[in-house]
């Protein structure tokens, strides 16, 4: 199992700053992947560095059950930012961990075992979050999974109807599927999702593991569609770097919710990184930010497609979650962009490059990315 992204030519990274990776040989990288999502703020923000060092020289860690000020800040800031009535929090340390507890949580408040996914979804790696991912390759070698999982096309309303019943726990669904392909829900499906749950009982859990935190130009998806979930998870750049993940509940949920627990959960340094991020990205409005400057990006790229006849199916996304799905491989395309023009991506299967950049990039840093694009896909 080899951690390098391009097995043949490795990028030792020594630094980062805002949405800049500097390597070993002092290159400096535009990094548009934002190592999916985790550092919305860019590499290195100082008031999450400073946030981190203050908390690891006060305390670095005590158990969940003593109350700590930075702990209950957290909990205080992620009650007062979700949407709705969502204000009961679960703090984990990854999206998988906060997508099992939405499992369980789901299960334990209905009653009911049955829950609904949908084609392509990525929903993490252990062995429930897994048994609701699409994809066969990440799923076969390790059967059995969690058993009660059905599948059903995303978007489809009707399919949906139909399979969503009175045993049915819960449905989950990503309001953009990232590594399915990047491919944003229609704000009518996720209504009707909120209508079909709500008829039968069984709990809305969106996956905002990467949509949340400003992404998509909202600080939750959701917003978009005026749709409040019973249960939202979120993780990759809610602590900008450090692994957190966290599953916000309705109190009906939170009523019921069986017997749960992390030892890591909520653990302070991880919660002072998480406070810094969350007060920075509200503060400046990094939302807004990434609805203008995503645009701006998805613009310039359909720009560069008609104008330079690029082999392109299509650009599309929401806010800074963008994917450009080439008539070629991407993962060839991601390499030369790398190599030839020290700017990395990152790819959402075979064809699509897939673009999370930190939401702080600007437009110089947008231009840059449009015409390393160009001049790899004109090659
Ligand atoms: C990344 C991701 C996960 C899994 O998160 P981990 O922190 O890798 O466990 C789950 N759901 C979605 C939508 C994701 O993008």
């Amino acid at each position: 199992m080899s951690g390098f992204v391009f097995s043949e030519k490795p990028i030792p990274i020594e630094s980062g700053e805002g949405a800049i990776l500097t390597a070993e040989d002092g290159t400096e990288y535009l990094d548009f992947g934002a190592s999916y999502a985790c550092t919305p703020l860019g590499h290195s923000h100082p008031a999450v560095t400073e946030a981190i060092q203050e908390q690891a020289a006060e305390l670095t860690y005590v158990q969940a059950s003593y109350p700590v000020g930075t702990r209950t800040e957290t909990y205080e800031k992620l009650a007062a930012l979700a949407p709705g009535d969502l204000d009961n929090v679960w703090l984990c340390n990854s999206g998988t961990e906060a997508n099992e507890a939405a499992m369980k949580f789901a299960r334990a408040a209905t009653g009911d075992e049955k829950i609904v996914a949908t084609k392509r979804a990525f929903h993490g790696r252990t062995l429930g979050a897994l048994a609701m991912t699409w994809k066969g390759k990440y799923k076969a070698p390790y059967e059995p999974l969690a058993g009660g999982i059905e599948f059903v096309e995303y978007g489809d309303a009707e399919a949906l109807a139909e399979t969503v019943d009175e045993d049915t726990a819960a449905v989950f669904l990503e309001p953009v599927q990232g590594e399915g392909g990047i491919h944003p829900a229609a704000v009518e499906y996720l209504q009707h999702a909120r209508e079909v749950t709500e008829d039968a009982g069984a709990a809305l859990v969106f996956d905002e593991i990467q949509t949340g935190v400003g992404r998509t130009g909202t600080l939750w998806a959701c917003e978009q569609a005026d749709v409040v979930p019973d249960v939202l998870t979120t993780a990759k750049g809610i602590a900008n770097g450090l692994p957190m993940g966290a599953t916000l509940c309705a109190d009906w949920i939170a009523e019921d919710y069986g017997d749960h627990g992390s030892t890591f959960s909520g653990g302070p340094v991880v919660c002072a990184a998480a406070n810094a991020t969350l007060e920075t990205v509200v503060e400046e409005d990094l939302p807004a930010h990434a609805e203008t400057v995503g645009d701006d990006l998805r613009r310039r790229l359909e720009t560069a497609v008609d104008d330079h006849d690029l082999p392109v199916r299509d650009v599309r996304g929401s806010g800074l979650m963008v994917g450009i799905e080439v008539k070629r491989g991407a993962n060839r395309i991601l390499r030369d962009l790398a190599v030839d023009q020290d700017v990395l991506a990152l790819p959402a299967g075979r064809s699509v490059v897939r673009l999370l950049p930190p939401l702080v990039v600007d437009e110089p840093e947008v231009e840059r990315f449009v015409d390393a694009f160009v001049e790899v896909l004109s090659e």
